[in-house]
């Protein structure tokens, strides 16, 4: 049980307590308020809060009064849910009273409407599928406040679906997702062990899309066309996949299950990897044309799977794929004030408007920064994006001890050592800054391991307990730090960030310096589509002030750190600069909205040399992120 306090000496008790897990996890992830957001990121939380997300039910009638998630006759299917997996989180770990009422309202109106049968939410909603997503909102919940209706309310639910999954088997899209039910069904296992919750999550798995067989001979190696579209190259079914086989390798401790996981990947990632860390998708596989998009809901999916899959694996790389999407790809898609969204985001992305792109599906409406461009899911699904990011910068190691499994400026508070309450203040502007400084506050000394992980990226990293140079520490591994701890240790953490430069399609440059992505700086006229009330829900579109056709000289480039002010994620605040040299590429032209076939390099232009600025992706709204490539 969570008790309410201000102070800094208030402990949260970890739920599960100490008791070794039931399931072969690597770390133990740490309640919803066990880790809360500081500095930059306690200030991102706030303007998520401050736009759609804090009052998106004000005025968008599917989350609204009438949704059929709070008894009412509205929207009966997914989007309900959606809205409180992201309020939940974002809730409690801002303690903000206003979000609380509405995230309470919603759950209250789940918890005390179970059916006898022990289905629950709305009445006339036969689908599985977003009573998936409403339960992982209950658990995270119950982490937050320790309600004790959750629990007896999840068990009925399950022993419930056990029994009538044979006559109403999964369908549709819970066909597809049936790892995310196995996530919760998992998470009460821990808590009760009930071996019927095992046999559910077989017959979920057995009943559920075969990811593994899918990606075994993985058939997809380029932009699928309209009549190949379906659930199995759904963008967001893929972001969410990433985690079947880690998941349910769980259950199954078969070793090609874990082999899966990184197959899977090694797919994904040679035919449809993008340089903003996720997957193509627009939204079905859309290959590694930087001028195709993404789906924001495969971004958020992505991250959360990202999220699962370091706890249960422990696998380091993970955390770096994390970093590259939180700090890329998610913000990069929305307004600096969180206002408005963008259904599909380029790593090219020239031009904004409403104009029949070369998506594989998507409407022509699909960049437009707005309030539903193309469809609502990620209206409803994007709120989950920031927080559950938060919650999982932390774990806890099996031997009571934490890890940083991502690093961004926060606070961990948690019982260690066996039962010592400590807590770790972690100040720092990563990933705008390369130095991360933890200093821990214990009640009394306590020895236990601290595990930091280290990019694979941050050659020459340092770290440094009271000012001692510590060994161990091998970029894409962790460095374990197992020692006694007292009130005032400080741990220095140094993760250089040379400029790099990665290869992308084309034989195109991609200029990253630690987790960010930079692109180039250009200028933005951005027009109104629609408006509507309140004024800032307006929907957006944006053009290009400044040309965009250029080809580098990746060598030349060096970084000039800026101000970290209150939008770092808008064109004004970029906390980092970039320069590098470059030509005009007149071939390079727009074609169908979009930056037209991107050039082969290396390409040869007479055009004058000029100093190029990039600021970080998620900065940029319009941008060129993969560049052809000048002869020397
Ligand atoms: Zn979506």
């Amino acid at each position: 049980m969570r008790r309410a306090c201000a102070a800094v000496f208030c402990f949260v008790t970890l739920a599960p307590a100490v008791s070794p897990p039931r399931l072969p996890v690597h770390y133990r992830e740490l309640p919803l308020g066990a880790v809360k957001p500081a500095g930059w990121l306690e200030r991102q939380l706030r303007i998520q809060a401050g736009g759609l997300s804090g009052h998106l039910d004000e005025f968008w009638p599917d989350v609204g009064p009438d949704s059929g998630w709070l008894g009412g006759s509205g929207e009966s299917w997914e989007r309900g849910p959606y809205f409180l997996d992201g309020l939940v989180p974002l809730a409690y770990l801002l303690d903000d009273p206003r979000l609380i009422a509405k995230a309470r309202q919603r759950v209250d109106w789940i918890l005390d409407h179970q059916r006898p049968d022990g289905s629950i939410g709305p009445p006339k909603n036969l689908d599985w599928w977003p009573n998936m997503v409403a339960l992982k909102a209950l658990t995270q919940y119950q982490e937050a406040t320790g309600d004790t209706r959750v629990v007896p309310v999840l068990e009925r639910y399950f022993h419930n679906q056990l029994a009538a999954l044979d006559e109403r088997p999964l369908q549709k899209w819970a066909v597809h997702r049936w790892a995310d039910e196995v996530v919760t069904v998992l998470w009460l296992y821990e808590r009760t062990g009930d071996g019927k919750l095992l046999e559910l999550a077989r017959k979920l798995h057995q009943q559920g899309f075969d990811w593994k067989g899918h990606f075994a001979e993985f058939a997809f190696h380029r932009k699928v066309s309209k009549a190949q579209a379906n659930l199995d190259t759904h963008v967001v079914n893929n972001a969410m996949a990433l985690k079947a086989s880690a998941v349910w390798w769980l259950v199954s401790r078969d070793p090609s299950d874990r082999d899966a996981v990184y197959r899977q990947l090694r797919e994904m990632d040679r035919w449809h990897l993008l340089p903003n860390g996720v997957h193509s998708g627009d939204e079905h596989y859309a290959g590694s044309d930087p001028s195709q998009g993404t789906e924001l809901c495969a971004v958020v999916e992505a991250m959360f799977s990202l999220e699962q899959m370091i706890a249960i694996l422990g696998d380091p790389a993970f955390g770096d794929r994390l970093e590259k999407i939180a700090y890329n790809a998610l913000p990069g898609t929305f307004t600096a004030d969180m206002w408005a969204h963008q259904y599909d985001q380029q790593p090219n992305q020239v031009l904004c408007n409403v104009y029949p792109r070369a998506w594989t599906t998507n409407n022509p409406d699909s960049n437009v920064y707005g309030l539903e461009p193309n469809f609502g899911c990620c209206t409803s699904n994007f709120h989950q994006g920031w927080p559950k990011l938060v919650s999982h910068l932390w774990m806890g190691t099996l031997d009571g001890g934490l890890a940083v499994a991502a690093w961004a400026p926060s606070r961990v508070i948690a019982q260690v050592g066996g039962g010592v309450s400590v807590v770790i203040d972690e100040q720092t502007d990563y990933p705008f800054r390369d130095t991360v400084r933890l200093v821990v506050k214990a009640a009394k000394p306590v020895r236990f391991p601290l595990e930091l992980r280290i990019p694979s990226w941050a050659e020459s990293a340092q770290v440094q307990v009271n000012g001692t140079a510590q060994s161990g520490v091998v970029p894409g591994g962790f460095c374990r730090l197992d020692r006694e701890w007292k009130a005032g240790d400080a741990v220095t953490v140094r993760l250089p960030m040379k400029v790099r430069s990665s290869i992308w399609y084309h034989n195109s440059a991609a200029l990253e310096r630690g987790p960010l992505v930079f692109s180039l700086r250009i200028g933005e006229d951005w027009r109104k589509l629609k408006s509507r009330t309140p004024a800032e829900a307006a929907d957006w579109e944006v053009y290009p002030t400044t040309p965009w056709n250029y080809a580098i000289l990746p060598d030349t480039a060096q970084a000039t750190e800026k101000n970290v002010g209150d939008h770092p994620f808008s064109l004004q605040g970029a906390p980092v600069e970039v320069t590098v040299k470059g030509r005009r590429l007149p071939q390079w032209t727009m074609v169908d909205g979009s930056a037209g076939p991107l050039p082969v390099s290396p390409v040869i232009s007479k055009e004058p040399l000029e100093t190029l600025t990039l600021i970080p992706y998620g900065s940029a709204k319009l941008r060129i992120t993969a560049w052809p490539v000048l002869e020397p």
